[in-house]
């Protein structure tokens, strides 16, 4: 069954033929879902990553994603959002591309729509009052 993944990439490996890779030396079967790179820039990917003949090939190809710098978030991990701390500042609205995060135009209080949530992490990183936590339902 394939699993959604969301990949980040860095500056470095964003010109890489990483899919490429993924299908033809590890015989993964990838889905895109989601897309917001930019050349030389950072950016992430969400997708379905499926092991179409050994189960074992998924793990190698994670680890091989890792080994090259290309983070690999399972979007198992969960959102959470401490409504107190926030500021309604809007910082972590423009980086999160799945349009979880919106300010609304009447209120001006920030909105977590966290069904649409693919657990990237952005919003965590950006957020200047640590507003924001994933955790892996452990
Ligand atoms: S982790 Fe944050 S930035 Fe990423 S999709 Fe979820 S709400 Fe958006
Ligand atoms: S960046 Fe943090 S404080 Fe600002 S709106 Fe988002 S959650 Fe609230």
């Amino acid at each position: 069954m394939a699993e959604k993944y969301v990949l980040g990439y860095s500056s470095g490996t964003v010109s890489e033929p990483v899919l490429w890779k993924l299908i033809k030396d590890f015989n993964i079967q990838v889905n895109i879902l989601k897309a917001s790179i930019s050349p030389g820039l950072e950016g992430s990917l969400l997708v379905e990553l499926h092991a179409e003949q050994e189960p074992g090939d998924l793990e190698k190809a994670l680890a091989w994603l890792d080994s090259i710098g290309v983070s690999c978030v399972s979007v198992a991990k969960r959102l959470s959002w401490n409504e107190e701390k926030c500021a309604d500042c809007g910082a972590c609205t423009g980086i999160c591309f799945s349009s979880v995060l919106t300010l609304d135009r009447e209120t001006w209080k920030l909105q977590v729509d966290k069904d649409k949530c693919v657990a990237c992490g952005n919003c965590v990183k950006a957020c200047p009052f640590g507003c924001f936590t994933l955790d892996f339902g452990e």
